[in-house]
């Protein structure tokens, strides 16, 4: 921006052709968040139209106009940069009064986020309420590289072994539950001011771009900050929702609904609505729920119990085969199934959630034994959601979805994955110290390629 030269009187307007760039640059939709209001529609009389947005300056076409004119020359105050495109309320409304209580700051960031919201909707579909940007490592202990993960509206990732997806999956998770971020902590409280480990999710939402929420190891503490200040609870206008293999190991005192609850985080009201809405495309049949049964060694029937003493109710899934349907409990399905279930009620949650704030479900541990249709068949569910996916390819998957290409590793032509895309995480984060890597699925990767 430059500082003005300009004469004070001289009102200084719009060209038409600036007003269009405006006006286009946000699809033609209001810039302030949550705007609804119809811009544009069909002429009372006649095959014309009418328009009922306008360009507004945010810096002031006069030099005594609201928000005055912040120092700025001629050019700047005529530019496309200087206007905001608004529906004819808010377009009057943020002129009002002088411009009190719509600083140029405020309507510079809302131009952002209508102009990234528009670009969004042109190279990759955002969810309603916004979108997230990436997934960073900021710190890591011995690291030599620190990831970032840029997200589409469905990401695939995959990478080399100790890339740290896992880690950069971890700590995503933990924005909203810090759980996640447990297997990090220290023994001791730390006297350091300096975080062990620390990530970073950047997110827009409908009424900001560039939200950042960071998570931090401290000692035996994790802190979330948000916006550069300590927050107390999770984000409200975000939620990752994410599962690892040790939230699917049963505790002893569990009953299936307790598994259930503790794994949705949800009420038992919530867990019976979400298991009416799960993807049958995932799961063998509906979910259902009884008190279960069990035979004494004299064949006499008795309910069922928890250790503590407790009603066992049991899980099930009707399953139509070509005969009688039959009823198979969740421990009697095989992990695969049993998994399908699980990720179909993650997914019904998900889709509740996403209608109230922004959602980003991510999916690691739970599709390890996917076989390749059932594989598809979740990338193709999970392409048709409304809320932002993030997609970690089993390693036994990347021979057969992965190729690489001049150096790049790139997903191999389907049109069942048109809506993916892929981020490889190439170089490992670490030269040597396993101190803080978890055993399993990412000690187990194997490259398939030179690259890959
Ligand atoms: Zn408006």
């Amino acid at each position: 921006m430059r500082k003005s030269t300009a004469s004070p009187a001289k009102r200084i307007n719009f060209k038409p052709s600036v007003a269009k760039v405006i006006r286009e640059r946000v699809d033609g939709k209001c810039s302030v968040p949550r705007c609804k209001n119809a811009i544009r529609g069909p002429a009372a009389k006649g095959t014309g139209s009418i328009n009922l947005g306008v360009a507004s300056h945010i810096y002031s076409a006069a030099l005594g106009g609201p928000r005055g004119q912040g120092g700025m020359d001629n050019a700047f105050i005529a530019s496309a940069e200087n206007g905001l495109w608004c529906c004819q309320i808010h377009g009057s409304a943020i002129d009002k009064n002088a411009g009190e209580g719509y600083p140029p700051e405020q309507l510079f960031a809302w131009k952002a986020l209508a102009e990234a919201r528009a670009s969004k909707l042109i190279t990759d579909t955002p969810s309603p309420l916004g979108w997230v940007d990436a997934i960073q490592l900021l710190r890591f202990p011995h690291a030599t590289t620190l990831p970032r993960l840029e997200l589409s509206r469905c990401t695939l990732v995959a990478g080399v072994t100790a890339s740290g997806q896992t880690s950069l999956l971890d700590l995503a998770g933990a924005v909203t539950q810090s759980a996640y971020a447990q297997r990090f902590i220290q023994r001791e409280p730390s006297t350091s001011r300096v975080p062990f480990v620390e990530g970073r999710l950047t997110y827009a939402t409908v009424d900001a771009l560039d939200r950042s929420v960071d998570v931090q190891v401290l000692g035996d503490d994790i802190h979330r900050i948000l916006e550069g200040k300590p927050c107390l609870l999770p984000p409200g206008d975000i939620q990752v929702i994410y599962t690892t293999l040790n939230d699917l190991q049963a505790r002893p005192h569990e009953d299936d609904v307790a598994f259930l609850l503790r794994l949705l985080g949800v009420d038992r009201s919530a867990l019976k609505a979400i298991a009416n809405a799960i993807d049958l495309r995932l799961a063998p049949g509906p979910l259902r729920f009884r008190d279960g049964v069990e035979e004494d060694d004299h064949g006499v029937s008795h309910p069922r119990r928890t250790p503590s003493g407790e009603r066992y109710v049991e899980a099930f899934c009707e399953i139509r085969t070509d005969e009688l349907p039959a009823e198979v409990t969740l421990n009697g399905l095989s992990t695969s199934q049993q998994r399908g279930v699980i990720l179909a009620l993650l997914i019904a949650k998900a889709q509740q959630i996403s209608q109230e704030r922004l959602t980003l479900l991510i999916v690691e541990d739970l599709i390890v034994n996917f076989d390749s249709s059932k594989f598809m068949q979740l990338l193709a569910v999970l392409g048709e959601m409304p809320f932002q996916v993030l997609v970690a390819v089993p390693p036994a998957r990347h021979n057969e979805l992965l190729e690489e290409c001049a150096g790049v590793a790139t997903l191999k032509p389907n049109p069942d994955l048109s809506s993916w895309r892929l981020r490889w995480l190439g170089a490992p984060i670490q030269d040597s110290s396993p101190s803080v890597r978890r055993s399993g699925v990412q000690g187990s990767r194997a490259p398939i390629a030179k690259l890959l």
